[in-house]
């Protein structure tokens, strides 16, 4: 998950990029949850490895509740995808402004580092960013 994609694509046909990932080789660093609806955004973000998953492991709680990662959206490979008539969507950032009930975009967007590919903020501009920090990949009733 290196980027936007190529140089000949458009912004709106540039590989999308998601910001709940795996903790896997292959996603990047874009955050540690600092508190309850609060994470520390790492711009730039480093990339997952082998090592840093292992240094990242066996600290209490899971890691995904303690970092955020991202990668490049799988769209229709992702359980989250919902096709709309061939113009799918990610149904989770969808469901997280429903549910936290947030109409407005924050003041100050974090800088996150992702934005310019950011699926959920493709989507639904800043209000995403509004949502984003709440978002753990593995809540703890799992
Ligand atoms: S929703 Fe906003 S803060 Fe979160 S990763 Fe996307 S652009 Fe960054």
């Amino acid at each position: 998950m290196d980027g936007p994609g190529s140089q000949s694509q458009t912004p709106a046909q540039a590989p999308k990029t998601c910001p709940s990932a795996p903790p896997e080789v292959g996603s990047v660093l874009l955050g540690v949850v600092t508190a309850p609806g609060q994470v520390a955004y790492l711009n730039p973000h480093p990339p997952v490895t082998p090592r840093l998953l292992e240094a990242l492991a066996g600290k209490g709680a899971p890691v995904e509740n303690r970092v955020r990662f991202a990668c490049q959206c799988a769209e229709g490979g992702c359980v989250q995808w919902k096709d709309e008539a061939g113009s799918g969507r990610c149904g989770l950032i969808d469901h997280a402004l429903e549910a936290l009930a947030i109409t407005e975009a924050p003041r100050t967007l974090p800088r996150c580092g992702i934005r310019n590919t950011c699926r959920w903020y493709a989507q639904h501009g800043a209000n995403a960013c509004g949502a984003c920090p709440e978002v753990i990949r593995r809540p703890e009733r799992d």
